[in-house]
């Protein structure tokens, strides 16, 4: 029985970086401990950067194979933690950058980046939140672990529209709280509306520098995944002591501003790492998501690709030009 499957594969000439669907085999994949039967991965931001070949330091050995996350069911394992039939679901760790990723029917991979699929969600809804989706929970449980609560006031979602922000909408008026989604692009405002948002901030509001630090106090917490500007502009507008969860760069990621909303009014601004987060709390978020996202939601934020769509797809998140989620289907 042929043991060849399909990858997006990236190959590096003089002519720069190809990405182009090819037939591997079983032979051909990086060592590791799990085979895993891909059923589903996800675009995201960075999968965008490494398709579209501006690697930086993302992905730097060819041939590679991107995909930052993945879903599917475990075809052979020499850990104790898995065994063939076990469903299980991937994100970080480098996977996709450093090492080859979910862009194929068969990943080959090491056990510790694993985690076993939660119960009550399926490959296609894992991959449906990927890791955006977790990146939106782990914010929301750095704001929550920092005091915020529904009730408070609104909460700032920015780059609203996209991926992370479209997550993070879900839950949060899910979780009770008054969600703000700021967007560059007007013509989603039913879409985020219809996720949970009561209030749309048009990024323009948000895009143009001051000169006063502090502005009025609105926002009760924020989760940024634009940087730039706008992150610069929410800090001066955050009600005392509260919370902004810095996850995004899409704007860039400079960060032009001051102390002062930290020290005259406590502001905190809490870094998010999907990539190298401790397997306890990658559960934790996890297992919250599952009881905290409404699936009829996931599926409105959610379109369907093939391998084959992917380059084209990576040039439009590039230029935000994707909305919600994009899974990957990769069979
Ligand atoms: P998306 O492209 O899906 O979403 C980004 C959104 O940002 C866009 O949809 C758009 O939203 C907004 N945006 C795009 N360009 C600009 C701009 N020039 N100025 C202001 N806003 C802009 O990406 P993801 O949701 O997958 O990722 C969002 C960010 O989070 C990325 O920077 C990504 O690298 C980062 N990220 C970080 C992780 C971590 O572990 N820290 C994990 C996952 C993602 P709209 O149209 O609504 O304005």
């Amino acid at each position: 029985m042929s043991d060849t499957f399909k990858a997006l594969l990236l190959t590096e000439s003089d002519d720069g970086v190809t990405a182009a669907v090819t037939d591997l085999t079983t032979d051909d994949l990086p060592e590791g401990n799990v085979t895993v039967a891909v059923e589903y991965s996800t675009l995201n931001y960075k999968d965008g950067m490494v398709v579209n070949g501006n690697i930086g330091r993302l992905a730097r050995k060819f041939p590679h194979v991107p995909g930052i996350d993945f879903a599917g069911t475990v075809e052979a394992s020499d850990d104790a933690r898995y065994k063939p039939g076990d469903k299980v679901v991937l994100t970080g760790w480098r996977v996709g950058e450093m090492f080859w990723g979910g862009y194929a029917q068969k990943a080959r991979v090491n056990a510790d980046w694993l985690v076993p699929l939660p119960a009550g969600l399926s490959p296609r809804h894992a991959m449906t939140v990927g890791t955006a989706g977790l990146t939106a929970m782990l914010c929301i449980q750095a704001l929550e672990d920092h005091g915020m609560k529904p009730g408070d006031g609104p909460v700032l979602v920015t780059g609203a529209a996209g991926g992370v922000g479209s997550v993070a909408v879900a839950i949060l008026a899910n979780l009770g709280y008054e969600v703000a989604g700021s967007t560059g692009r007007p013509e989603q405002a039913d879409y985020l509306k219809d996720l949970g948002a009561t209030q749309i901030v048009p990024r323009e509001a948000l895009a143009e520098p001051t000169k006063k630090p502090l502005e009025g106090e609105t926002w009760a917490g924020c989760v940024d995944t634009v940087a730039g500007t706008v992150l610069a502009r929410t800090m001066g507008q955050m009600k005392y002591g509260a919370s902004i969860a810095c996850c995004g760069l899409a704007s860039g990621p400079k960060l032009d501003t001051t102390v002062v909303p930290l020290l005259l009014r406590g502001v905190n601004l809490l870094g998010i790492d999907s990539v190298m987060q401790p397997y306890d709390n990658r559960l934790r978020a996890w297992n919250r998501i599952v009881d905290v996202l409404p699936m009829e939601k996931l599926d409105a934020m959610a379109e369907t690709c093939g391998l084959g769509d992917l380059p084209a797809k990576a040039k439009d998140i590039l230029a935000g030009q994707v909305r919600g989620r994009l899974v990957v289907d990769v069979n």
